[in-house]
């Protein structure tokens, strides 16, 4: 159960700490171009293995992805003054490749799992170069909506006073401004959204719903706001896909995948609610949507494919 995580900035690190405190690996090597980023932070985590569960955290480098079911690719160069979002995604490209060929050299069965931003696109990139590599694309896992996903379920729990775990609720598409929340499917123990709130008398309106949509969709513009980066809930979303994949467990997660066809939009990169287990991903389920959220998801993968046309016609 070793996991890989390359690039150990905020995300990467919280994703260890996370994986170490849910037992969910025996060893995380931690891989940053940073050398000495990479070793302060994995003795910091290791410093915190007494308290929580013995794992072997360490800094490390591609030869230590020998032996590892799942790597984590959190490494990303960020956006220099002067420079595009283009630039930057064409840059981020490049460090995938590097990246990828590197891991694939020591150890071709391996499970990608992306987080770099933007989730969709990178993950998007990484599945075409892997593909090069003879990698197939239900072992390249974009951390997608996960997250958004929790955000959804954490407020809807608050509303309800119904422990978020057991609220399902999904949050699809664009892990960005576009991702849509699909309330039409909102299950709680088995019930209803609308069942449930009539029957345990829960105020809701359209106000209610606006402020936990823009909750969600907005969350990432808050927290960045009040401390310059997002890496707990993200950390938390990474150590549950390392445990889901490393204990073949089969939980259902809202995933970026490359899909063929979503709404008529072909070939896009996007989350949508997915089996995961050992073998990385083991299918996409087929959600029930209504006219409104079909629209949305469309109008989302539209804008993400159009992304990925900026992006391949620049290169
Ligand atoms: P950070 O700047 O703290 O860390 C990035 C690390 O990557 C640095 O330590 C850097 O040295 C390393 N790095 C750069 N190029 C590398 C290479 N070629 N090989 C190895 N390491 C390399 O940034 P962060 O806050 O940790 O964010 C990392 C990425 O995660 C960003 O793209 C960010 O937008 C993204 N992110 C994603 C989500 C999500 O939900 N998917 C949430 C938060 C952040």
């Amino acid at each position: 159960m070793k996991v890989g995580i390359i690039g150990s900035g905020m995300v990467g690190a919280t994703s260890a700490f996370a994986i170490m405190m849910r037992k969910a690996a025996s060893d995380i090597v931690l891989i940053d171009a940073n050398e000495k980023r990479a070793i302060a932070e994995a003795q910091d985590i290791m410093h915190a293995v007494p308290f929580a569960a013995a794992t072997d955290v360490y800094a490390g480098n591609y030869d230590d992805l020998k032996d590892a079911k799942i790597v984590v690719i959190a490494a990303g160069a960020n956006q220099k003054p002067g420079e595009t979002r283009l630039d930057l995604m064409e840059k981020n490209a490049a460090i995938m490749k590097d990246i990828i060929s590197k891991t694939v050299a020591v150890n071709p069965n391996i499970i990608f799992l992306v987080a770099t931003n933007p989730v969709d696109i990178i993950t998007h990139i990484c599945v075409n170069i892997a593909k090069e590599f003879g990698i197939p694309a239900t072992r390249i896992i974009g951390s997608g909506t996960t997250l958004d996903t929790a955000r959804f379920r954490t407020l809807l729990g608050n509303l309800i006073g119904v422990d978020s775990q057991n609220v399902h609720a999904y949050v699809i598409g664009e892990h960005g401004d576009s991702e849509v929340l699909t309330w039409s499917n909102i299950d709680i123990g088995g019930v209803q959204f609308e069942d449930f709130i009539e029957f345990r008398k829960i105020e809701f309106s359209e106000k209610i719903k606006e402020q936990i949509d823009n909750g969600v969709r907005n969350a990432a513009y808050k927290i960045i706001g009040g401390k310059g980066s997002t890496y707990y809930g993200i950390g938390g979303a990474i150590a549950k896909l390392v445990d889901v994949i490393n204990r073949d467990n089969r939980a259902v997660l809202t995933i970026s995948t490359f899909m063929e066809d979503v709404e008529g939009v072909k070939n896009v990169t996007l989350s949508l609610p997915h089996i995961i287990g050992g073998e990385g991903d083991l299918g996409v389920l087929p959600i029930s949507l209504n006219a409104k959220e079909k629209m949305l998801l469309k109008k989302s993968a539209e804008i993400i494919r159009s992304k990925i046309d900026e992006f391949e016609n620049k290169i």
